[in-house]
């Protein structure tokens, strides 16, 4: 029978291409129509059905505090009335920026002295790597496989999350010779990095690395790996680019890398990227990092970065009002509600004898259908992956709304309460019966 979601898909479809605004909102690696979403509070999301979910997308990582916090909505509310875009300069984002590179410090380490608010994810590495080549005057980037680090052109080789998803190696319309800029090596492994850095040395700009892998499948660092890394790139002049988009102010009040700091692993990168959780939900990123190099973005230096709506002041109210909301008893609620669900997931496959791991980088995690956690981008596509749409289906059909891939981190927010866990964890055993008879 068709609901109004597959309605609104089958019209979607006729003006969007492939009825969605980005491709792994389409559902294509668990079939069936999307659920078009009307209305999203606490740590829900209701269907143009009017059916809730419990979500554990929380809009890929933003709503850390849960769907539409009314402290936020207020804020943003409240700047509106103020006026929508001034094209100018304002005090709310002076404060952000002073706030980003406030709570990014551990310590002595000092990574963020600058900051430029953009809009995107994509914009910011896409700046961050122009940077990183207007400083070095080189032209060569390293990433790794798995990797995702947004749509721009350079960025798309061997990416994660809907690239993963799709199977695509990359993408068309990428010219070869701009392919032929980025080098893509495995993930977690030091000698390649030594390897690519001994060839290719003194051409490279940067090494681009996300703080902890979460679009191909959760793939924590190994220990010492970023560390290690920061240190090969700056012997051969390199910059190293922290991608923090998606683990930045969501697994630690400092991002990954203060989590990293904290455990006593320390490294210094030159640029880190923001996103998500920063923007509180609405469109807004940054990077920030030493001073000498953010300033050579124009207009104090040589590098062009710019924006028609960069520190829009709705954002701006936003991100200020999550950070500030965003205190270590919230992490400290995410990472409980994130233990709960990852032990419940854990047991539910084991008792039925489903092959899994539950991979995990503070308190984001996801499932692997492989019987340990994946290190690399390889290993991670050696997965049963065809066991997550009855998975998936089956915690939908129970009133949970997972990340539609397996290649995606599932997102606890701090406005996960019993209710909601409840939810979840009597839903998993039957998930779990399902992805026990899928067929391959
Ligand atoms: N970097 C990482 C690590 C991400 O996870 C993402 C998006 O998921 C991006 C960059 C791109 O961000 P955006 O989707 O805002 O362009």
């Amino acid at each position: 029978m068709s609901d109004r979601n597959d309605d609104l898909f089958t019209r979607a479809r006729g003006v969007i291409p492939g009825g969605v605004n980005s491709p792994v909102r389409a559902y294509g690696s668990v079939g069936g129509a999307p659920r078009f979403v009307s209305s999203a509070a606490g740590p829900r999301v209701t269907d143009a059905a009017a059916t809730p979910y419990v979500d554990l997308v929380a809009s890929w990582g933003p709503a850390l505090l849960g769907h539409a916090h009314p402290e936020v909505v207020e804020a943003v509310r409240e700047a509106a009335t103020r006026g929508l875009s001034f094209g100018a300069p304002t005090e709310a984002e002076v404060e952000l920026a002073e706030l980003i590179a406030a709570r990014v410090r551990v310590g002595e380490a000092v990574p963020v002295e600058r900051v430029r608010l953009v809009s995107t994810g994509t914009e910011a590495t896409m700046t961050a790597i122009r940077l990183a080549r207007g400083v070095t005057g080189r032209d060569l980037l390293v990433k790794f496989a798995g990797h995702y680090h947004g749509h721009s052109d350079g960025l798309l080789a061997a990416a994660g999350s809907g690239v993963a998803t799709l199977a695509l190696p990359g993408s068309a319309g990428v010219p070869a010779p701009i392919a032929a800029q980025t080098l893509v090596i495995d993930y977690n492994d030091l000698d390649a990095v030594r390897e690519v850095f001994a060839v290719h040395g003194d051409r490279i700009a940067a090494v681009i690395v996300e703080a902890a892998a979460a679009n191909m499948g959760v793939v924590a660092p190994l220990p010492g790996f970023n560390a290690a890394l920061a240190g090969i790139a700056h012997a051969h002049g390199a910059l190293l680019i922290l991608d923090e988009v998606l683990t930045g102010f969501r697994v630690h009040p400092a991002g990954f890398w203060g989590l990293q700091q904290a455990a006593g692993e320390h490294y210094l990168p030159d640029i880190i990227t923001f996103g998500k959780v920063v923007g509180g939900g609405m469109p807004l990123a940054a990077l920030g990092g030493r001073a000498d190099v953010l300033d050579a973005l124009a207009p104090v230096g040589p590098v062009y970065q710019a924006g028609t709506l960069s520190g829009n002041p709705l954002s701006v109210a936003a991100g200020l009002a999550t950070l500030r909301l965003a205190t270590p008893a919230v992490y400290e609620k995410v990472d409980a509600a994130a233990s709960v669900v990852a032990t419940a997931l854990a047991d539910a496959l084991a008792a039925e004898g489903v092959v899994h791991a539950v991979p995990s980088a503070g308190s984001l995690f996801g499932v692997a259908f492989l019987p340990e956690a994946p290190r690399s981008y390889a290993q991670a596509l050696t997965q049963e992956a065809w066991r997550y749409p009855a998975f998936f289906h089956a915690m939908l059909d129970a009133g949970v709304a997972l990340p539609p891939s397996v290649y995606e981190a599932w997102f606890l927010t701090a406005a996960h309460d019993d209710d909601a866990l409840a939810v979840i964890t009597s839903a998993l055993p039957g998930a779990a019966r399902a992805a026990a008879s899928a067929q391959a």
